[in-house]
């Protein structure tokens, strides 16, 4: 068994459109190799930087992620003359293997940071977004409206109005 922590430089697309890690960010991995009959078992954490784009305002996101890695590495069939040979196992896309003594964590990390990420990521939880109709960033406005008559509304309208004049509790009316 061995423990090993490391930076590493991120390699480039880690992340979904609107947030991810940017390409050359330290990834800090802390891991733990174990020699087990089928191969190694990797097990540990990766902290990453996260860049991306608020999906409400669009203003600029900086965060960090920490996720868990685990994975069993296995180690390839190889044939009498130590060449390594297709197995049935090979058919299945997330068998990983150790290869030529090393594992390779790119695509374990890349696939536990996916997952992770907020679909849509926003600058903060209360976030009010933008004007749906001039854009604006409601979070420097909150005041902000437009005077724009919609006959759609009116009669919504009328209705809240009506409920703002309306006492609140009848019992007080008698
Ligand atoms: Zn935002
Ligand atoms: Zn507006």
């Amino acid at each position: 068994m061995r423990e090993v922590s490391f930076t590493a430089p991120a390699p480039a697309g880690i992340g979904i459109m609107s947030i991810g890690v940017p390409a050359g960010s330290g990834i800090e991995c802390d891991v733990r190799l174990e020699s087990v009959i089928e191969g190694v078992l990797v097990s540990g954490t990766a902290r990453v930087r996260l860049e991306g784009e608020c999906s409400r305002c669009l203003d600029p996101i900086s965060d960090e992620l920490e996720v868990d890695l685990q994975e069993l590495y296995v180690y390839p069939e190889t044939d009498a003359r130590g060449r390594i040979v297709a197995s049935d196992a090979e058919e299945d896309d997330e068998q990983r293997y150790v290869v030529d003594d090393h594992v390779d964590l790119e695509p374990l990390l890349r696939d536990a940071v996916v997952l992770d990420l907020p679909l849509a990521p926003v600058c903060r939880d209360d976030c009010p977004g933008l004007c749906s109709q001039c854009g604006a960033r409601l979070a420097d406005d909150p005041e902000h409206h437009h005077d724009v008559f919609d006959p759609r509304w009116a009669a919504l309208g009328g209705l809240l109005g009506a409920d703002a004049d309306a006492p609140t509790d009848e019992k007080e009316e008698g």
